[in-house]
């Protein structure tokens, strides 16, 4: 559009001129404001109604904007659905800088606002897409109706409708506003008018029982509660081996090995349909895994998962297994002590506890693995490569553990 913005130089001052340049900014605003094709790009819940917003129900065609483009050099409208993480603020950035202009923002939703109910306790949320790129228009909600998206587009065509060559568009400036704490103040004046309530109530009874002075409640009308029937649960299918084989099978392996001692169940108690949840010595871990994939009857063959707990005292690193032919699960919990030799001080951005890595038997077992180390800080013996999975490598301390703090975490107000 460059030629295009000198035309108004050269035009208005002709006679008539003006009149043509009315014209050209008519037509190509019409166009541009009629035609808004937004880029495919969602990250949360509010992409579900921004997708069913095309669909035949609220069909967005309506406002020439049906063809959501998977291409950001093919789209002119960026409509940012959803919680925007400061890992993904990189990416969304650059989608936005691969939009030719002129191109448009809508923020769709509270936490593309302004990092919505996840700013709290939460040091990994923007807070607000307007601190990343410039936003033309916010729609709020939680999640926004797609009949709040379409006002959020009429009111963008409004705009792009009083655009003109002789003004011609320049892309925004992103927003340096700090954001004012409204909940505090929310909350303080929601606090003071339920003081006020309860005095106005405690008034009222005062009076009524000056006024009735032999006013009897009623007595309370009880509904009985119905008695259910208890209905059995159904066995599922798929349970495999019985518990008790598993666990004589188990100890057949390691003697060592013990049912979890803070299970709420015993042995014979232990529901059918929850896998048995096992606790081994470090020592002992990865030959016991390696006995429990190998041995015939058991075959536990797949890896669901490998996932940690910080108990403060001690990690509990739990290993989910399961046979994929019969069905039957077994959780391995190892407790791990944490390195009493390290100070206070660099305690929280260093590695606690180690263990030998079980991706030699489970490939899987390699990222599951990097994401315990990422996210707890336990180091795992002979991984072929443990580096941190989600978090950048210089992040400062281990997100999921107990004594993780942040700059950024806003604690939710109480
Ligand atoms: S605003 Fe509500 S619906 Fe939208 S992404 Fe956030 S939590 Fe989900």
């Amino acid at each position: 559009m460059g030629i295009m913005n000198v035309i108004p130089g050269v035009l208005d001052p002709i006679p008539g001129g003006k009149h043509i340049v009315n014209m050209i900014d008519y037509v190509s605003n019409w166009a541009r404001a009629n035609s808004l094709w937004p880029l495919t790009y969602g990250t949360s819940c509010c992409a579900i109604e921004m997708m069913s917003s095309s669909m035949a129900r609220y069909d967005i065609a309506r406002f020439g904007s049906e063809v959501f483009r998977a291409s950001p050099r093919q789209a002119d409208l960026f409509i940012i659905a959803g919680t925007i993480t400061k890992r993904m603020a990189p990416a969304l950035q650059m989608l936005w800088e691969q939009i030719p202009g002129h191109k448009y923002a809508i923020a769709m939703g509270a936490c593309t606002i302004s990092g919505g109910p996840f700013i709290y306790d939460n040091y990994s949320v923007v807070r607000g897409a307007d601190t990343i790129i410039p936003i033309d228009v916010f729609v709020p909600g939680c999640p926004p109706r797609p009949e709040a998206l379409f006002h959020g587009l009429l009111t963008l065509r409004d705009k792009i409708l009083k655009e003109s060559f002789r003004n011609p568009w320049v892309e925004g400036q992103k927003s340096e506003t700090s954001y004012p704490d409204r909940w505090s103040e929310a909350n303080k004046a929601w606090l003071e008018l339920e003081k006020i309530k309860d005095l106005e109530m405690a008034e009222a009874r005062k009076r009524f029982k000056e006024q009735n002075p032999d006013y009897k409640h009623p007595k309370a009308l009880r509904i009985k509660k119905p008695d259910f029937p208890e209905i059995p649960r159904a066995t599922p299918n798929l349970l495999g081996l019985s518990h008790s084989e598993v666990f004589t099978k188990i100890k057949s392996i390691s003697t060592h090995a013990t049912l979890f001692k803070d299970s709420p169940f015993e042995l014979d108690t232990w529901p059918a349909d929850f896998p048995l949840d096992v606790s081994i010595p470090p020592s002992e871990y990865f030959k016991f895994i390696e006995a429990l994939k190998k041995d015939e009857s058991l075959n536990l063959d797949y890896l669901i998962d490998i996932t940690a707990v910080d108990w403060e005292s001690h990690f509990d690193v739990i290993v989910q297994l399961m046979n994929l032919e019969q069905g039957h699960k077994v959780f391995v919990r190892i407790s791990l002590d944490k390195d009493a030799n390290i100070s206070e001080e660099t305690k929280e951005n260093t590695v606690l506890a180690s263990l030998e890595s079980i991706s030699p038997l489970f490939p899987a077992a390699e990222w599951k693995e990097r994401e315990v180390y990422d996210m707890f800080g336990i180091h795992f013996s002979g991984h072929p490569d443990l580096r941190r999975l989600f978090l950048d490598e210089d992040f400062h301390g281990f997100p999921l553990r107990k004594d993780f703090t942040h700059p950024h975490i806003m604690k939710r107000p109480v």
